[in-house]
């Protein structure tokens, strides 16, 4: 994943204009930022926020700790009233929840509630360090990152579908291909940042950090921790926060324009806290919570084994996801995922919800839009399996690719060979794309068991040749 995001950021920061500058006043002035252009209002934000944190609550294992709760909090509390007022919205509820996972992440939703996971907390040195991650987080809250993605994504009539957040959460690390395949929905718009906006939330968190009492250089070494801890798979931190380059230098250049304000904290606190979590059972992994291992509040869904599914209906019918497409899909299909970016057609009976988070399906086919493709169709598709692949370890390729058209585009379509995690059966996974107009990259992805592949592979074909694609330019 950190893969695809380094190779998308590139492009989608030659789109924007260029929106943090420095003013010319003087080297010590500090860097006047401009928050992006956003069609949202500040209290969607806030509803969209909410909904995503309505299931992150549902399938992520908190740590419910008052006295880690109550700390952090406070120190988000003194950060968040550091906030500059251009940049304050007073429909905004900050809210600080400690997740009970090993990984070194982060992340806040639109319109404040924010997820610290305990490693996070375990890797800082110091609680500078922690609030200067905290720092960057609230700063894209406050600088209305997750919404102004969407913004740029909204010809295509996005709908507020808080669920697929979830699977650009979990779905890094675990989850089926169909999991992942929501990672380049609409959580790719909230949860993961282009190298601008990665720059804009360094130098806004360095400013707080500032005003708050904390030296802004802590960030920067923080961030350096985080970088130095790469190893396998890598902090799931960055892939999400990618380094917009030479992030270290340009944060300390800003720390050195900027004055600490306030007496600085005391690290008491930190350190009995610290002290507390190192006497706790260990963290979960994302892993095991993918799997629902002591992981989400949520009770253990029917996953095991797949219920018998009906074949594909000769009948078709006709739907327009996401008001800018119009597909058929078997009349024995449900449209499953609303109006958003990532929609599913299954039958009855074909999708499984997974243990702890994000479900599954065993036939049917899912349709979604990566954003930032690179111009380049093969590298963007050889992106999207690359994603597939990290988290699916089974998933091979099974053939080179072929040109096919899709809504009167070329398109390329290739197959991959996977096992299913619900079943244990071997599964064939169909994968076709074509470019839209703004470089994103329409994706239809077709599941179903190996040994039904000749039935499957058919309907699969005519799902595709049905995709008519009515863009505004
Ligand atoms: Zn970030």
């Amino acid at each position: 994943m950190r893969e695809l995001l380094r190779s998308h950021a590139g492009r989608a920061a030659t789109l924007l204009s260029a929106s943090v500058f420095a003013l010319t006043v003087g080297a010590t002035a500090q860097t006047k930022i401009t928050a992006p252009k956003n069609s949202y209002s500040p209290a969607q934000d806030v509803e969209l926020g909410q909904q995503a944190s309505t299931e992150v609550k549902k399938e992520m294992p908190l740590l419910n700790d008052s006295s880690v709760d109550d700390y952090v909090e406070d120190v988000g509390r003194r950060l968040v009233a550091a906030i500059p007022p251009e940049f304050q919205h007073n429909e905004f509820r900050y809210t600080f929840d400690v997740v009970n996972m090993k990984e070194i992440n982060a992340f806040a939703l639109p319109g404040g509630p924010m997820y610290l996971n305990r490693g996070m907390i375990e890797a800082s040195e110091n609680e500078a360090e922690m609030a200067g991650v905290m720092a960057h987080e609230i700063s894209h809250v406050a600088l209305r990152h997750g919404t102004a993605q969407a913004t740029k994504a909204q010809k295509f009539q996005i709908g507020a579908v808080a669920g697929q957040i979830l699977g650009a959460i979990v779905g890094g690390t675990a989850g089926s291909v169909i999991a992942q395949g929501s990672q380049f929905g609409l959580g790719a718009y909230f949860l993961k940042y282009s190298r601008e906006y990665e720059s804009q939330a360094d130098i806004l968190g360095a400013q707080i950090l500032a005003r708050a009492g904390y030296n802004p250089r802590e960030m920067a070494d923080m961030f350096r921790t985080i970088e130095a801890q790469g190893g396998r798979g890598g902090p799931e931190w960055l892939s999400s926060h990618p380094n917009p380059g030479n992030r270290y230098e340009a944060i300390n250049r800003e720390a050195a324009t900027l004055r600490v304000q306030g007496p600085a904290p005391s690290d008491g606190r930190f350190a009995s806290v610290k002290s507390e979590l190192s006497g706790k059972p260990a963290a979960l992994t994302a892993e095991q919570v993918a799997k629902g291992q002591g992981g989400g509040n949520q009770p253990v869904g029917t996953s095991g084994r797949a219920a018998n599914v009906e074949p594909p209906s000769g009948q078709y019918r006709t739907y327009q996801p996401g008001n800018f497409m119009r597909i058929s899909v078997p009349a024995n299909w449900q449209q499953l995922g609303g109006s958003g970016q990532t929609v599913t057609y299954a039958p009855e009976g074909a999708v499984v919800q997974g243990q702890g988070g994000g479900s599954a399906f065993t036939h049917g086919v899912e349709i979604g839009v990566a954003p930032n493709g690179t111009g380049n169709l093969q590298r963007d598709t050889e992106s999207l399996i690359q994603g597939f692949a990290k988290s699916n370890p089974q998933l091979q390729r099974a053939g080179g690719y072929s040109r096919v058209n899709i809504g009167g585009r070329q398109g390329l379509a290739t197959t991959l060979s996977n096992v299913s995690e619900v079943t244990g059966a071997r599964e064939l996974v169909s994968v076709s794309t074509t470019q839209l107009s703004d470089g994103s990259v329409l994706f239809m992805i077709g599941v179903a068991p190996q040994r039904e592949a000749d039935t499957y592979g058919q309907t699969f074909n005519r799902v595709r040749s049905s995709i008519q694609i009515a863009e505004q330019r």
